[in-house]
């Protein structure tokens, strides 16, 4: 491929989903070396926080392919390991944003980033009022098995990740997830089988090294008959706006803003992007005389 944009095309982060020919299990692979390198760039990470933050962003995107439109999906996992918190939020339209936080006084002795802790799992959806809701234990606090344990015992649908984040000295190089599930009346024979395969995959990230996409590894690593169901890219993105910000801090009380004012606490900072937003003289001005 010597077209510059042809090739950039297809290099554009993406995921796609799959259901064998069977019907009994469904799959998604992602492709998303560019957004997980925004988020360590725009966070500012090491590559131990940039590898968790990498695996929840994946992991939620996966998870929220099986969504429709703008309904979401919200990731928090809590640790006491060397990771505190991990958050990720994913559209099944291709957008994701996420961050992460450290512990100051981490567990020594634990084995796995966030060590012991909780998942919880919020899914927003069209037609509910309410944003339904799931919380397990960690399993294993490395993100990758506890998505498939909550996904498997909370949710009751088998579901195995892979989730692989190669790293270039301290910068992620390339990353490549993959989310089997079976499907209703699938035999557990099947499941197991398949299951195992997984197991003894490569590391995903070479396929990618190989200039294989997500659909070409799809067909790569499963043992099955697929179909491809869909393809759509994904990004890191996230919808903070000046505008979004200043609206948000009408629900502070006057004296609260002008406290504000008085200290000189310009900056807001978003906690899912790390954008950088300054307050100016007129904004302190509508937010005291509410216009
Ligand atoms: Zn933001």
């Amino acid at each position: 491929m010597t077209d510059p944009v042809k090739k950039l095309w297809a290099q554009r982060d993406r995921v796609t989903r799959a259901i064998t020919k069977d019907g009994s299990f469904r799959a998604a692979v992602i492709h998303n070396t560019t957004t997980v390198q925004t988020a360590q760039r725009s966070h500012g990470l090491d590559p131990m926080a940039a590898m968790v933050l990498a695996r929840t962003l994946t992991g939620a995107t996966l998870m929220a392919s099986f969504l429709k439109g703008e309904e979401r999906i919200v990731l928090t996992l809590e640790g006491d390991g060397l990771v505190r918190s991990v958050t990720a939020e994913a559209m099944q339209v291709g957008e994701v944003r996420g961050y992460i936080n450290l512990n100051r006084n981490p567990q020594p002795d634990r084995a796995t980033p966030l060590g012991k802790g909780l998942l919880r799992v919020q899914r927003i959806l069209y037609g509910e009022y309410e944003p339904a809701m799931g919380i397990v234990e960690l399993r294993r606090g490395d993100v990758t098995s506890d998505l498939g344990y909550y996904l498997t015992q909370s949710e009751q649908i088998p579901s195995a990740f892979v989730i692989d984040v190669a790293f270039d000295g301290d910068a992620i190089r390339q990353s490549v997830g993959l989310v089997v599930q079976a499907m209703p009346g699938a035999r557990a024979e099947d499941i197991f089988r398949l299951y195992d395969s997984i197991d003894y995959l490569d590391r995903l990230t070479e396929y990618a090294d190989s200039g294989y996409g997500p659909n070409e590894i799809l067909h790569q690593i499963m043992p099955l008959e697929i179909d491809i169901v869909a393809s759509s890219p994904v990004d890191f993105f996230c919808r903070c706006s000046h505008e979004r910000f200043t609206s948000a801090l009408m629900t502070l009380n006057v004296e609260e803003i002008m406290q504000m004012k008085d200290e000189n606490q310009r900056e807001l900072v978003c906690q899912y992007c790390s954008k950088r937003y300054e307050l100016s003289d007129e904004d302190f001005d509508r937010l005291i005389n509410r216009t």
